[in-house]
């Protein structure tokens, strides 16, 4: 048995570890940036009867073109832009690796970063180029970023914006630097776009390498499943191809367009989020013992004493509140720990708890 998985299997994925979701049952749960938020009871009976009327033995219309326009819409996407969706972002970066996969060809992102980039270009059989970012402030070392673009040349480069797990959005005129130097496409990954007021979807058709992805994860639909990409109509045409057919499915592209006409309650929850945020830094910020790092997502990270960090996740985690541990997932992130904002009441939960185990 054994013999045939090793005679088989490609060696890069044997030696992978599957994606890890720690077990969050009965947990505050402020580990994996979803928004705490329900849905008022009236919206809901209207969705439920909405779906009623769905017919799951047909096939999901297979471009989703109704709901590409409400989408189109909600991302503010000019003539200049076309539109792909993906069952999450996360598929989107698949089928742009396997757009322009090749044993000689690489993905560039920065670190620390998302880890998907580094996996898909795995999976992909591309290689893969880390950056490190700069230690004090996680800003990006264009210098040396952009010096390794010119040697690697790669194929594609990510760039979260704000950035997965630091927080902060980097420089324009470096992301600009960047996607000027770049042989290849630059991707832009705003997943966190309804907590911040920047974004490069207006600079779409300015470049010929520039494409901005989308999700609607972290605004409130993370269980629907659907990523955006927009960029040149030259470059999506050919991505396209990848993409399986029927990819999104019936149940997602009718919630997501119901949830797109009530676009004023998720506006009101990630607003919440938001002014939340900036609550929990401030008193983050006068806490003894702990740093924290300016933010422009739906979550903090924070830096504990010299090797504090397993303990203090480990006290949260006996109290009942399930953050996320970043020490040892990168150098630059040594004693790290990353808080998802939730409602106040887990908010205050995890703040007594912090400053118990503090
Ligand atoms: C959460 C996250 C995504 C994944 O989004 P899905 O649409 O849920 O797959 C993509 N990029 C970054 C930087 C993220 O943090």
């Amino acid at each position: 048995m054994s013999n045939l998985i090793d005679q088989w299997v490609r060696s890069e994925i044997r030696s992978l570890s599957a994606y890890h979701v720690a077990d969050s049952k009965n947990m505050v749960k402020l580990d994996a940036m979803e928004n705490p938020y329900t849905w008022p009871d009236e919206l809901k009976q209207q969705w439920r009867d909405g779906l009623s009327s769905i017919d799951v033995n047909r096939y999901p219309d297979p471009q989703a073109s109704a709901l590409k326009v409400r989408l189109r819409e909600y991302m503010g996407l000019g003539s200049d832009a076309s539109l792909l969706l993906g069952n999450g972002s996360d598929e989107l970066i698949q089928m742009l690796a396997m757009t322009v996969s090749g044993p000689d060809r690489s993905i560039l992102s920065v670190e620390p970063g998302f880890v998907m980039y580094r996996m898909i270009a795995t999976f992909a059989g591309m290689k893969y180029h880390g950056l490190p970012l700069r230690g004090d402030d996680f800003s990006l070392d264009t210098e040396h970023l952009l010096e390794a673009i010119a040697r690697h040349r790669p194929a594609l480069v990510f760039l979260a914006y704000p950035n997965n797990p630091t927080g902060n959005l980097f420089e324009r005129e470096a992301v600009e630097a960047v996607i000027a130097a770049a042989p290849g496409m630059v991707v832009v990954d705003e997943a966190y776009s309804p907590f911040t007021d920047d974004s490069f979807v207006a600079d779409i058709g300015r470049y010929d390498n520039l494409l901005v992805m989308s999700t609607l994860s972290k605004m409130g639909l993370a269980g629907l499943r659907l990523g955006m990409l927009a960029g040149p109509d030259n470059w999506l045409e050919q991505i396209e191809k990848t993409r399986l057919p029927y990819n999104i499915n019936v149940l997602t592209q009718f919630s997501v367009a119901f949830a797109l006409e009530n676009q004023a309650v998720f506006d009101r929850q990630t607003g919440m989020i938001r002014a939340a945020r900036d609550r929990m830094f401030q008193l983050l910020d006068e806490m003894e013992g702990i740093d924290v790092y300016p933010s422009d997502a739906n979550f903090l990270l924070l830096r504990t004493a010299e090797g504090e960090a397993c303990r203090i996740f480990e006290a949260l985690k006996a109290s009942g509140v399930l953050i996320k541990l970043l020490h040892g997932a990168h150098p630059l992130l040594n004693d790290c720990l990353r808080v998802t904002i939730g409602r106040d009441d887990e908010n205050g939960r995890f703040l007594e708890s912090l400053a118990e185990a503090l």
